[in-house]
């Protein structure tokens, strides 16, 4: 049988609870799940793409079902190229839905091979998000609670 690869695209930048609790609870529906760092030309990154993927490697490099890829390019080419059949994603919010609808119908109707799966967060991590965990790296705060544990978020020199 095909193995179940699933990617999980997102910026991770950096890495939260939150991304760490949905790809956790997906673990057990796929047989191999791609951690996907998405390299988008229009969205300014506040970490590097290096950064980034050492602290998703600190979190989940033991983990024997997750891989770490970075790409550029529409999701389902990335896909395409890796034989994933479905795309992971996390909803926090009713906007999230809104917004992930749209991307996921229009994937549909362009790779309708391919299917979006969405997973919720515990209600304790709804509120996570890395534009807040970068909002307060940038001020100086302690962004340790957003962070998985052992994660070491400063900002970058
Ligand atoms: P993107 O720019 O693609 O939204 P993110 O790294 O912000 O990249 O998010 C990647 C995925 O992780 C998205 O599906 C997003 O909804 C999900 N995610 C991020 N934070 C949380 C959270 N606190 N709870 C659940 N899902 C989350």
């Amino acid at each position: 049988m095909n193995k179940r690869i699933a990617i999980f695209p997102g910026s991770f930048d950096p890495i939260t609870k939150g991304h760490q609790n949905i790809l956790r609870r997906a673990l057990p529906l796929f047989d191999e799940i791609i951690i996907a760092i998405g390299k988008n030309s229009s969205k300014q990154n506040y970490f590097s793409i290096e950064q980034r993927e050492k602290w998703i490697k600190q979190v989940f490099g033991n983990e024997p079902k997750v891989r770490i890829e970075s790409y550029t390019g529409l999701t389902i080419e990335f896909c395409k190229k890796v034989n994933a059949k479905f795309i992971l994603r996390g909803l926090r919010t009713s906007a999230d839905f809104e917004f992930e609808k749209s991307i996921a119908q229009n994937n549909n109707i362009m790779a309708p091979e391919i299917e979006t799966v969405f997973i919720l967060p515990i209600p304790e991590l709804s509120a996570i998000n890395s534009t807040i965990v970068r909002d307060i790296i940038r001020n100086g705060g302690d962004a340790s609670p957003f962070v998985p544990k052992g994660i070491d978020v400063k900002a970058p020199n």
